[in-house]
């Protein structure tokens, strides 16, 4: 990857690999820990500003490796999610959470529609108009997302290990299901441990649905990225499964 092709959008927003060749373009809404000083760490504790409530542990750098192997562009938000989740729309009660599993966000309760829309204007907006801006750039573009998820929830461990997550359109998933028996040796599940019904698929629907655009959006479990020799090891294998299940559904991943 060239690195010095990198560029923002009001800071709140990175743009990695923009002139890469591949039509797959890949997004990590909730890539940053991130939050400016004005929010004075949103009232929460070390740990809470620590934890996965804040962003998904290793899930910027395992995709920054897959944009690298795949030769695909790559947009992030550079703003933690408790800010704004940048997968929700600005309707969503939750793209400004007042809590996140078991930790209360003090900064985000009794939000005025003022300050929501300010919120949405200033970090929202700006991700959203790259996101569509990159796909745009594209003849074809293939949405594929990003995500790391918490080994234990609610005091409950999770036995998946990957998500293969879809809305109503699930050829592209459908393809990386068939193909994770021979190819991925982890525990993969199709929308697990979030579907749709948890309204994960914002981006999906807002970048890839209406216009009949390849999607799909998975997730890994933090504790299998959790430092770089295994970010390598699952962008590695992130990246061949991709690829091939973009061949079978008859899209060139290399964009040649
Ligand atoms: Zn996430």
């Amino acid at each position: 990857m060239n690195h010095s092709d990198h560029s923002t959008d009001n800071g709140v927003v990175e743009i990695l690999n923009k002139d890469a060749k591949s039509p797959v373009v890949l997004v990590c809404e909730h890539a940053s820990s991130y939050i400016p000083a004005e929010f004075e760490d949103l009232g929460l504790s070390e740990d809470a500003l620590k934890s996965h409530a804040v962003w998904d542990p290793g899930a910027m750098a395992l995709t920054t490796r897959m944009a690298d192997t795949l030769d695909a562009v790559l947009v992030a938000s550079k703003v933690s999610r408790l800010v704004y989740d940048c997968n929700r729309p600005p309707e969503a009660p939750d793209a400004m959470p007042g809590q996140s599993e078991v930790i209360a966000v003090p900064g985000n309760l009794g939000l005025s529609a003022h300050q929501r829309a300010a919120r949405v204007a200033r970090y929202y907006q700006p991700f959203r108009t790259s996101v569509a801006k990159v796909m745009a750039h594209k003849a074809a573009p293939i949405l594929v997302t990003l995500h790391s998820f918490t080994p234990v929830y609610h005091g409950v461990p999770r036995a998946v290990e990957i998500g293969v997550l879809h809305d109503s359109d699930d050829r592209l998933a459908e393809a990386l299901l068939t193909l994770a028996k021979g190819m991925v040796p982890y525990d993969v599940r199709r929308n697990q441990p979030y579907g749709p019904e948890h309204g994960v698929t914002h981006t999906l629907k807002e970048h890839a649905l209406p216009a009949g655009h390849l999607n799909v959006m998975l997730e890994v479990r933090s504790d299998l990225i959790a430092d770089a020799s295994a970010q390598d090891r699952m962008a590695r294998t992130l990246s061949d499964w991709v690829a091939q299940a973009c061949v079978r559904v008859g899209a060139d991943p290399c964009g040649v």
